[in-house]
């Protein structure tokens, strides 16, 4: 049986999904594409199908996720761009081989490069190039930092009035609500006495 893998944060957006994979940053880091085939699992629930990954190219993807990472961090809080992260992220974005495809029902697809060799990078450009597009403010949002203190994920608010805090409210923002809620019962339970 193979071993059991955390499961997946995915949101609505590519590139900060991809930098999700690996959480709790700054606690316990949960690394959630810990093998060439999860991250074959990962790009098949995101859309960018694979059919295999070697060892050298999940580092590759690694890289790519810290680069993108570092980033967008940077931008959420309007502190230059790393270069080395910007030169990362523009060369995974030039090597791929991927076109974007339009489906009989109006949907945008991905079609990766021909031959299995290359589609993980391919499947690598399809992200940073969408990084690109979040990190130079085209799209409708704002990068923002989580309030978590362990996590500090830089995710895309993409709410009306971008307040957003949390870069999931089912994971950090319930756990920040519950830490909340706990030192509160202990303050009334202390005062009390
Ligand atoms: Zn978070």
């Amino acid at each position: 049986m193979s071993p059991r893998f955390p499961d997946f944060r995915l949101g609505k957006v590519l590139a900060t999904s991809f930098t999700g994979t690996l959480s709790e940053r700054h606690g316990d880091a949960v690394e959630r594409i810990p093998t060439p085939n999860r991250l074959v699992d990962w790009l098949a629930v995101s859309g960018l199908a694979v059919e295999s990954c070697t060892t050298a190219q999940l580092e590759r993807a690694w890289e790519l996720r810290e680069a993108i990472h570092a980033a967008a961090t940077a931008a959420a809080r309007r502190d230059p761009l790393p270069g080395s992260a910007v030169q990362i992220i523009n060369e995974c974005s030039f090597q791929g081989r991927a076109a974007a495809v339009l489906t009989p029902e109006g949907n945008r697809q991905w079609r990766l490069g021909l031959g299995s060799a290359s589609s993980v990078e391919d499947a690598l450009s399809v992200i940073a190039a969408d990084a690109i597009s979040v990190i130079a403010g085209e799209r409708d949002g704002k990068l923002a930092l989580c309030a978590s203190p362990t996590c500090q994920a830089a995710f895309f608010d993409t709410s009306q009035s971008r307040t957003r805090k949390w870069c999931e409210m089912n994971t950090c923002g319930n756990r920040q609500k519950k830490a909340r809620f706990n030192a509160n019962n202990r303050k009334n339970a202390s005062s009390a006495r």
